[in-house]
Parts: C-alpha cells; sequence; structure tokens
C-alpha cells in the first residue's frame, strides 16, 4: 500500500512515498514559501502517486479539533502568509484521499512510537530541541491534544543562577523554548551552537533547563520513556548530562524500574531523523482505518 506523508516545517517542506511498513520509497524537499505557491507544488507531487492516503505533520498553532470549522487549519502562526490556511483540507479536497493530520513533533513522537525507539510502549515523550522546542506526547495507542495539543516547549522554568541571558521567545521571559532552543544558544554565545566545545558553559545551561522541562513532564504525564531529538541534541554529551540532572531533581520521591534505568529512560531517536515524515506515514494509515471503521 502507498502512502504520501508530508512533514510541513516553516523553512522547508518535506513530501514523501511510503508504505505501511513505515519503509520511504521516494522523498523530496522544497522552501515553504506562500500557500499559493507551495501548495500547488505538493498537490503536484502526491497527485500521480496512487497513495491511498496522506499524513500531514505539521508546524503551528494548528486546530486539530475535529468538530471545528477550521479543522486541519494552521492558525495563528508567526508565519504570516500560512494564517487560516486550510492545509489539510486544500490537499484533501485536490488529491481526494483521507488526510491524517497533526503537529510536527506529535508525528516523530508517532514515528519512534511505532517504529523507533520507544516502540511496543503504552506511552512516551518526543521532544524537539531545534530552531524551536516542541514536545509531542503519545499515550495508550494515541498522541495527546486536549484543548489544542500540547505546546510543552514553552513551559516556564528557573533560571539558572549564573545565566543573565534574556532569551528569545517574544512571549516569555524564561521558557524552555527561550532559554534552550539553537537560537537561544547561539545568541547568548555569540556562535553557532554546533561550534561551542563539548565541554562549553552552554552545555551546563542547556541541560539544566532542559532537565527542569523533562522532570515536569515525568510528573504530569509519566511517559515510560522520553525521546530527545533535533539539531542541539546532536551534542550526544548533554543526555548522561541531563539524565544525571533528572535524577538529582526527583529526588528519590518517585520510584520505578525505568527511573533507575535513566540510560533506557531518556534516550535518543533511533530512526536517524526520519522519525518525522515515518510519523506522518503512520497518521496516513491511521486516517485511514478511522475512515474504514465509519
Ligand atoms: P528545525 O528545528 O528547524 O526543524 P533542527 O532540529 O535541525 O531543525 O534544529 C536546528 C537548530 O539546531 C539550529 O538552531 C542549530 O543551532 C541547532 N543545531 C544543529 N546542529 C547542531 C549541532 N551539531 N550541535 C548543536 N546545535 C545544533
Ligand atoms: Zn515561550
Amino acid at each position: 500500500m502507498l502512502l504520501g506523508a508530508l512533514e510541513a516545517g516553516g523553512t522547508k517542506m518535506v513530501l514523501a512515498i511510503g508504505n505501511e511498513n513505515g519503509e520511504i520509497l521516494e522523498q523530496i524537499s522544497i522552501p515553504t514559501e506562500t500557500p499559493d505557491i507551495t501548495l500547488p507544488k505538493i498537490i503536484d507531487y502526491f497527485k500521480d502517486k496512487n497513495i491511498e492516503a496522506l499524513g500531514i505533520g505539521s508546524f503551528g498553532p494548528i486546530d486539530l479539533d475535529r468538530s471545528s470549522k477550521t479543522y486541519g487549519y494552521i492558525t495563528s502562526t508567526p508565519k504570516l502568509p500560512w494564517i487560516n490556511c486550510d492545509i489539510a483540507g486544500i490537499l484533501g479536497k485536490s488529491l481526494g484521499i483521507p488526510v491524517g493530520f497533526d503537529t510536527d513533533v506529535n508525528g516523530s513522537a508517532l514515528g519512534e512510537a511505532t517504529w523507533g525507539s520507544t516502540k511496543g510502549l503504552a506511552s512516551s515523550i518526543y521532544i524537539t530541541i531545534g530552531t524551536g522546542v516542541g514536545v509531542g506526547v503519545y499515550q495508550n495507542g494515541k498522541l495527546l491534544h486536549g484543548m489544542l495539543h500540547p505546546e510543552a516547549g514553552h513551559v516556564l522554568l528557573s533560571r539558572h543562577p549564573e545565566d543573565t541571558f534574556t532569551g528569545v521567545c517574544p512571549y516569555h521571559a524564561q521558557c524552555l523554548e527561550g532559554l534552550a532552543s539553537g537560537p537561544s544558544i547561539e545568541k547568548r554565545w555569540g556562535k553557532k551552537a554546533y561550534e561551542l566545545g563539548a565541554d562549553h558553559k552552554a552545555w551546563e545551561f542547556e541541560a539544566y533547563y532542559i532537565a527542569q522541562a523533562l522532570v515536569g513532564y515525568i510528573l504530569t504525564l509519566s511517559p515510560h520513556r522520553i525521546v530527545l531529538g533535533g539539531g542541539v541534541m546532536h551534542q550526544t554529551q548533554l543526555f548522561p548530562m541531563v539524565r544525571e540532572q533528572v535524577t538529582a531533581l526527583i529526588n528519590g520521591y518517585l520510584k520505578t524500574p525505568q527511573l533507575d534505568d535513566m540510560d533506557h529512560y531518556i534516550v535518543p531517536a533511533a530512526l536517524n531523523d526520519n522519525q518525522g515524515i515515518m510519523g506522518c506515514i503512520k497518521l496516513a494509515l491511521m486516517e485511514l482505518e478511522e475512515n474504514s471503521r465509519n
């Protein structure tokens, strides 16, 4: 069975054809311009590919409430030309196929939960630390939406006592994204993040903020495992630093076999940066199943 996948990002769109086993058969990427320019290119790519459904993991915020008039829309995004764009509706109607729709980071959470490092677990979370910070939550075979969808990259944190940097989030003086995203590291230190040595002070601050956020997620969501992905997590020295601080901050309050085995509790993504696009394949598959039930 052929399925389409679209990872809709603020700077580029990744388009792929895959199958129900998560195998990617072909893939291209195009720049994200305006909907008038970019959506016809996406339709053009998928229209002769014989796909049975399309899965979209999108930047947002997006409307995931199936009873809403604007279900499937990108809503209040800072990427202005895309505000109120009916991305799922337009692509679904033009291609005449069911469309599964979720946030980009929920897509990655689903990819890892289906084929990657959280496969087989009843619950997990996926955190991307890149240009922005996003959190996808997988529970009991489903992605968590709630009122909108989790925006847990913006959880508020206590500042590191030595950190005087103001943060890059225009909304919050001290949220995770503002203090620990790639752009925040680069603005704070005046260098590209990948140019900073593995023992640079930057990573101490970084682990301090990531660990604080993770403890909040562990206490509220109780995930069986946590995956850390995104460009910044290519700094693999962060993993032991984060694990150590998470254990210290939990301070013995929770006792589970998972937390006793931190090396397997806080882990990197297993799908080589294909977790997002593979998750979109799974979104397509889930939408087909949903349609056949109705
Ligand atoms: P996006 O979030 O835009 O989808 P990425 O997850 O690749 O893309 O994140 C890009 C960010 O990750 C950049 O801001 C950059 O600072 C940071 N980054 C990329 N590679 C590295 C690296 N090797 N070490 C540290 N930071 C990195
Ligand atoms: Zn914020």
